[in-house]
């Protein structure tokens, strides 16, 4: 593993963040009814890993209970401003704690070419399997 500090914002810069990602741990493409939505591409970063550094007020959340799930699984924060979506974060065993979904595009300072070379998933999240890509992935 070799981490590395990535720093990332919002478009307005209302909120920055840093976090200690391992590009090589890869990124990932869900297509749930919330993230087909955004066309959510995210990497997991464990929870001692990231922080806001600036703007936490401006955030605001959204939980919703997924059909297969008695409860909300994560937290999706978002700037209040520009509405442009930062993490998701929950706490799961099989995670191992706290973490973070960090989005991919709103981090500042990553290296293309890293990002192009990283492992990409395709989670059919559509149908609650977090083990499999879903059979299309076309438009994901
Ligand atoms: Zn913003």
């Amino acid at each position: 593993m070799s981490y590395q500090r990535y720093h990332g914002s919002c478009h307005c810069q209302a909120v920055k963040y840093e976090a200690s990602i391992d590009l090589a741990d890869g990124s990932n493409r869900c297509n749930c009814s919330l993230c087909s939505k955004v066309r959510a591409w995210f990497t997991f970063v464990p929870g001692e890993r990231f922080r806001i550094t600036e703007g936490e007020d401006a955030l605001s959340h959204y939980r919703w209970t997924p059909a297969s799930k008695g409860e909300p699984f994560l937290d999706y924060a978002f700037c209040s401003r520009c509405g442009i979506r930062l993490y998701g974060s929950g706490d799961a065993p099989q995670m191992g704690g706290r973490f973070y979904a960090v989005n991919v595009p709103t981090l500042g300072d990553v290296d293309r070419e890293a990002l192009v070379a990283a492992p990409l998933r395709f989670i059919d999240g559509a149908h609650d399997r977090f083990d499999r890509a879903p059979e299309d992935t076309r438009l994901m």
